[in-house]
C-alpha cells in the first residue's frame, strides 16, 4: 500500500469533541439543551443499528435524545401528525426520519413535511434548493463528512477534476453540488455511464458511492488520486460477514494518494455530522452564532 489512510474513525472523534464543546457552552451560557428526534418506523436490521448509534453518540456529546419507534404499519397520516408535533416542539431543534420507509409511505411527503430548518438530513427539497443555489442550508451527512475529510486532506479543491459515481438524492447528487461548491470541475458518473472506467481515470479525487462491492479496481484511479469509498456493503468471505466499500481497498491503495477504508472511513463521519447539523440549527433557532 503506498496511499495514506484517511482516518475518518479519528476525524469523527474531533467533530464530535468540537460539538460536545458547542452543547457545553449552549447549556452553560444559554440554557439552551440540542435535541435530536430521530423517528424510525418498522424494524429493519441495518436502521436499528442505525438509530441505536445515533441516539448513543447524541447523548455522548450532551444532546437530548428522543427516539419515536413506530410499528411497521403505521398510517402515513400518523406518522405526519408526529412530524409536526416534532415541528412545533421547542426542546426539538433537528429531527431525522429514517429511511428507507416501509413501501406504504411516501418518503417524499414525509421528509417535505419536516420543517426545513429542523431538516438535519438536508432532504428536504427547500434544502436541496438551497444547496444547488449556494445559499445557507441544512448539507445532507454523509457528502458532508466526505467534503471534510477532503478538505482536511487536501486543502483547497479548487480546480480538481472529481468523479462522482453514483446520483442519488442522499449521497451522488448532493457530493457534486458540495464539490461544484468548492471549486471542483465534477462529473456525475452512474450505471448509464459510458466507458466509466476511463471517466474514473481522469479524475483527481474519486467518490464511490454505488452500492456495489468492490466495483472500483486500482486500475481505474489516476496515480496520486484521493478516493473516497462511501460503499458499505455486507458480504459473506471466508465463512464470515464482513463489511467491504465500493472500491476494491488493497488494489486502489496501491496507486492511490490517499484513500478511505471501510469501515473506519466515511461511516463514522455521517453520524458526527449530524450531530453538528442539530447543533447548527439549534443555534440557527435561537438566533445565536453558529459553529465553524
Ligand atoms: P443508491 O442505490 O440510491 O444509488 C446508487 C447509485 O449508483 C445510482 O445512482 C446508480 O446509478 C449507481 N450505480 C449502480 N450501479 C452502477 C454501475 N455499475 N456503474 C456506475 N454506477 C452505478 O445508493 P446510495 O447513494 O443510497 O448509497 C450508495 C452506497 O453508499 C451504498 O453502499 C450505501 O450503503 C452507502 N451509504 C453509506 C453511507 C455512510 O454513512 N457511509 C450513507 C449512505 C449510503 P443509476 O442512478 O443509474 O441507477
Amino acid at each position: 500500500m503506498t496511499a495514506t489512510l484517511i482516518d475518518g474513525k479519528a476525524f469523527a472523534v474531533t467533530v464530535r469533541g468540537k460539538v460536545a464543546e458547542h452543547v457545553a457552552r449552549l447549556v452553560a451560557d444559554h440554557g439552551i439543551t440540542p435535541g435530536l428526534a430521530v423517528v424510525l418506523v418498522g424494524e429493519d436490521p441495518a436502521s436499528q443499528v442505525y438509530v441505536r448509534s445515533k441516539g448513543k453518540q447524541t447523548v455522548e456529546v450532551g444532546m437530548a435524545s428522543f427516539e419515536h419507534k413506530l410499528p411497521a404499519d403505521t398510517s402515513e397520516a400518523d406518522l405526519l401528525a408526529l412530524v409536526q408535533r416534532l415541528n412545533a416542539d421547542p426542546a426539538v431543534h433537528g429531527i431525522l426520519v429514517q429511511l428507507p420507509l416501509p413501501k406504504h409511505l411516501d418518503e417524499s411527503l414525509v421528509i417535505n413535511a419536516i420543517d426545513p430548518a429542523k431538516d438535519v438530513d438536508g432532504f428536504h427539497i427547500s434544502n436541496v434548493g438551497l444547496l444547488a443555489t449556494g445559499q445557507k442550508s441544512m448539507v445532507p451527512c454523509t457528502p458532508l463528512g466526505c467534503l471534510m475529510l477532503l478538505r482536511d486532506h487536501l486543502g483547497s479543491l479548487s480546480g480538481k477534476d472529481a468523479v462522482v459515481i453514483g446520483r442519488s438524492n442522499i449521497v451522488g447528487k448532493p457530493m457534486a453540488q458540495l464539490l461544484l461548491g468548492d471549486s471542483c470541475t465534477v462529473t456525475i458518473a452512474h450505471s448509464r455511464t459510458r466507458d466509466l472506467a476511463d471517466v474514473v481515470r481522469q479524475a483527481d479525487i474519486v467518490i464511490a458511492a454505488v452500492g456495489r462491492p468492490e466495483m472500483v479496481p486500482g486500475d481505474w484511479i489516476k496515480p496520486g488520486a484521493t478516493v473516497i469509498d462511501v460503499g458499505i456493503n455486507r458480504i459473506e468471505r471466508d465463512g464470515k460477514t464482513v463489511l467491504v466499500g465500493d472500491v476494491d481497498f488493497a488494489s486502489c491503495a496501491a496507486v492511490a494518494g490517499a484513500i478511505t477504508p471501510v469501515p473506519g472511513g466515511v461511516g463514522p463521519m455521517t453520524i458526527a455530522c449530524l450531530l453538528a447539523n442539530t447543533v447548527t440549527a439549534c443555534c440557527r433557532a435561537n438566533g445565536l452564532p453558529e459553529p465553524e
